[in-house]
């Protein structure tokens, strides 16, 4: 006799349909001190498409609270690009790649601090110094102080992020003694997906470099790559082993599916699934910065601005190895939205009394595009905003070409 012979004749109960996530319930239990659940946060990914907007609209209460009508413009100076030992799959710089990206080394001092005072007087009050590879030797660290140095001499209100892989001993205090304020460096997913996008290095050698840049004094800034593969659990499992780094800044990055990378050709993000992705992190995260990082334009697509409503944060212009739209249109947006770019009023009242050199329109959305439209770069979003691929970048860092600030 067999077991299904055995089986009771018992027809299978129909599984009783999941209640409707009562998300703005949910926030105001948030807001009043309640810590997401894993439950929680898989339902808001899964939730229908028609629900997102809701979703969206009750997450903004806990945005609007910690940070108002805000948004912080961060501005990237790729300060050494490409020539990677490591293996991340998802990445045009790594090791072997075909992706026919820039490829140079370390820019000169005078050279990364006028990249750097580009972004910021197109509006940035944080400058992120990104350099690809493993990680800095000693006389990298001493290369960037020396540029942070010179930076803060002419912008001492600008925040440094210094991005350079992992930290040894010593490194992070080096940097912190410097002037730098943070340290950035992702986990990018979830540690039960990391040897799926990267075995050249572990989950655990990240995690480790921002608890040491943490230790040094640097504000944490740890974030990740959605759709590389990852289940709605991995995101959540790494969205909450970024709650727990207690990160500072969390830079969420869609996955830009470069060709001549493992993961070209790799869509499976659509724009109201990204809305979900940041709503989630906002009610996981309710205080911590949110910045919308790479792949913004190419994900969220028309819905953009729709993201400012749970993220505070977004990268002005161009990423590190593509083109991001232009930082006029990035403007243009953030006012269109009604939000303002943070600190403004500030750099307006500085440039008015001719305190803070370099300064043009400090966030306000008319001039910045001007020296794009005259060295006849395209400043049209169009076309960018619906791209599937990524474009990479020929301006800013590294060539001669006038910087997307
Ligand atoms: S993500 Fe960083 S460590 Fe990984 S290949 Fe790219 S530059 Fe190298």
């Amino acid at each position: 006799m067999t077991a299904t012979q055995d089986a009771p004749h018992t027809s299978p109960q129909p599984a009783a349909p999941a209640a409707p996530l009562d998300v703005e319930a949910l926030v105001d239990r948030i807001d009043a001190g309640h810590r997401l659940t894993a439950d929680e946060a898989v339902a808001v990914l899964g939730a229908p498409d028609a629900d997102t907007f809701r979703i969206v609209a009750a997450a903004s209460r806990l945005r609007e609270k910690h940070f108002g009508r805000t948004v912080k413009v961060n501005y990237l100076v790729s300060l050494k690009t490409g020539l990677c030992p490591e293996n991340c799959t998802y990445c045009s710089q790594r090791l072997g790649t075909a992706a026919e990206i820039l490829k140079y080394t370390w820019l000169k001092p005078e050279e990364a601090v006028k990249q750097a005072s580009m972004g910021i007087a197109g509006g940035a009050s944080r400058v992120c110094m990104v350099a690809s590879g493993t990680g800095p030797t000693d006389r990298d660290v001493d290369r960037v102080t020396g540029m942070i140095d010179q930076l803060k001499e002419q912008h001492p209100d600008v925040e440094v992020c210094a991005c350079l892989g992992e930290l040894k001993d010593g490194q992070a205090e080096k940097l912190k003694a410097a002037g730098v304020d943070a340290y950035n460096h992702n986990i990018n997913t979830a540690e039960s997906h990391y040897e799926s996008i990267c075995t050249s290095h572990t989950y655990q050698s990240r995690v480790d470099t921002v608890q040491r840049a943490g230790a040094a004094g640097l504000s944490s800034c740890s974030g990740l790559i959605a759709g590389m593969g990852e289940s709605d659990e991995q995101l959540v499992e790494a969205v909450f082993a970024l709650r727990d780094l207690d990160s500072d800044s969390i830079p969420v990055n869609f996955l830009m599916p470069f060709d001549g990378t493992p993961l070209e050709g790799h869509w499976e993000l659509t724009p109201l699934q990204c809305l979900r992705i940041l709503a989630m992190v906002r009610l996981a995260c309710p205080d911590k910065e949110l910045r919308i990082a790479g792949g913004r334009e190419m994900h969220l697509r028309s819905l953009q601005s729709v993201g400012l409503q749970v993220a505070n944060s977004i990268f002005l212009g161009d990423y590190l190895t593509s083109e991001g739209q232009d930082a006029e249109a990035d403007l243009q947006m953030i006012a269109d939205a009604g939000y303002t770019v943070l600190g403004a009023e500030k750099r307006e009242q500085a440039a008015d009394s001719g305190a803070e050199p370099g300064g043009c329109c400090g966030g306000s959305t008319a001039a910045c595009g001007d020296a794009a439209d005259e060295a006849g770069v395209d400043a049209s979003a169009e076309g960018r905003a619906s791209a599937t691929k990524p474009e990479l970048r020929r301006r800013g860092a590294g060539t001669a070409e006038p910087a997307n600030a």
